[in-house]
């Protein structure tokens, strides 16, 4: 029997039927679109079985098969190392063409080109497209073609480029999905992958209090963030539509829409910051690295209750409030000299919206040693923060039960802690 002719979109981090760029180019190919998900075993590994973002990808991939149900089409969904599954599709379809949305991790990169190469060598076009990003890589750059590393020139050539822009095409057209490939492949249960269902879920992002955002954003009793940063790790909404709406509603929050494309780029243009400082001055900071100091951090049991409220957040629900993230990143990095990378790596064991660029761009700014970052002086006190950001004790009231029945002591005293860190970074960074 002959194969049959088709092209694949394959789904990542683009999670979407909806105004997805990659997805819209397929469907005006001239044969039926499969559309692919693969759960690739290189990133699975190391998760564990009850991982809540993937329990998020199974439901979300469980909707999308829904909706294509209703067009007698379903999504494939696979479960292996990424060019072994390619090397089985292709020996089993006639594969005419690859679309997929870029992926800008280091990881990825390479996954992509290793499978574009063997598209090549079987004579099969692969098209790669930005959807993930308003600017990708090197649009945004200085007048001598590099890119930036610090925020606010590179958002506002980003503001001016956005300016020209007008509006973006629409790329949603319902008439095209009767072009996807008429299929009931299988949907496979989580535990058919090997996982177990999470009892932590992503909330549904909620834009109804953004327009008072730069009032209220710094307080985290008052709950009045978006909970967007799930929905775009995962692309579950459209980062096109996000900011064309965002540009008529609030600046403040339009710029923190800003500063993911800003840690997206310098990953894109500078991947070493992945695992080493941005700054190699600050490679010989001597960091203390106590372990058992690390445990206390992570369980929440540091006695400084912002600190502890923001991590019992975080072990409870896979989210944690983004001042409250700073207080304890700044914690963790100078009143206790634990490397940075110590925490960045248990955050992206726990957070919902675990993303590299973000992840590591913001710890670097709190530890000082990223591209523009803290200054290393500069050392919050997480009391003064609490008095300031949650005065009335509501949010840590939340999230430590305790608290009124008498609160533990500090297992650091905060003056010593600041000057140990001043006076060690400043005998670290190298001249
Ligand atoms: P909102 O305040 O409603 O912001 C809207 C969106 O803007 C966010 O969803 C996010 O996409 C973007 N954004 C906001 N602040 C930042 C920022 N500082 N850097 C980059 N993008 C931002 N964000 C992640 O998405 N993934 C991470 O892994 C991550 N790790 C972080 C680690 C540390 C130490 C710190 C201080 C911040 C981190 N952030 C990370 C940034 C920020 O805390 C979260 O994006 C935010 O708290 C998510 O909640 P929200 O969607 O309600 O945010």
């Amino acid at each position: 029997m002959s194969k049959q002719k088709v092209v694949f979109f394959w789904f990542r981090r683009d999670l979407r039927l909806e105004d997805n760029v990659g997805l819209f180019h397929a469907l005006e190919s001239d044969y039926p679109v499969i559309p692919l998900f693969i759960f690739d075993t290189a990133i699975l590994e190391s998760l564990a079985k009850n991982d809540a973002r993937v329990t998020f990808i199974h439901q979300t991939l469980e909707k999308i098969n829904a909706d294509l149900n209703a067009f007698n089409s379903a999504l494939l969904v696979k479960n292996g190392e990424t060019l072994a599954v390619w090397k089985a599709l292709f020996e089993a379809y006639d594969i005419q063409s690859i679309f997929f949305n870029k992926d800008y991790e280091p990881y990825a990169i390479k996954r992509d080109l290793a499978i574009a190469d063997f598209a090549l060598k079987n004579n099969v076009a692969v098209s790669a497209f930005k959807d993930q990003v308003i600017f990708e890589e090197l649009e945004i750059t200085k007048a001598d073609g590099l890119p930036y590393t610090i925020y606010t020139p590179f958002k506002n050539k980003w503001l001016d480029k956005f300016k020209q822009i007008g509006t973006f095409p629409d790329y949603s057209e319902e008439k095209q999905f009767s072009n996807f490939y008429p299929s009931n492949f299988e949907f496979p249960t989580l535990e058919a992958i090997g996982f177990t269902e999470s009892t932590i879920q992503v909330k549904p992002h909620n834009l109804t209090k953004i327009s008072n955002y730069d009032e209220t954003r710094d307080f985290p009793a008052l709950d009045s963030t978006s909970y967007l940063s799930p929905h775009l790790r995962f692309g579950t909404v459209s980062t096109r539509k996000l900011v064309t709406w965002a540009n008529k509603k609030n600046a403040v929050f339009l710029s923190e829409l800003i500063w993911r494309e800003f840690f997206m780029q310098i990953l894109f243009n500078f991947p070493k910051v992945m695992t080493n400082n941005f700054k190699s001055a600050y490679d010989g900071i001597e960091w203390r690295n106590n372990e058992e100091e690390f445990k206390k951090w992570c369980k929440g049991e540091t006695g400084y209750p912002m600190v502890d409220a923001g991590m019992r957040q975080l072990n409870e629900t896979g989210y944690m409030h983004n001042r409250v993230r700073m207080v304890v990143a700044s914690f963790l990095c100078k009143h206790l000299l634990i490397q940075w990378q110590w925490g960045e790596a248990y955050f992206a064991e726990k957070l919902l919206d675990y993303d590299l660029s973000a992840n590591v761009g913001n710890w670097q700014w709190a530890a000082g040693t990223g591209c523009d970052a803290a200054p290393y002086f500069r050392v919050f006190n997480p009391e003064i923060q609490l008095k300031k950001f949650d005065g009335k004790g509501v949010y840590i009231r939340q999230w430590i039960a305790e608290f009124d029945l008498g609160y533990g002591q500090p297992m650091v005293e905060h003056a010593m802690a600041r000057d140990r860190a001043i006076s060690t970074y400043k005998a670290g960074i190298l001249k």
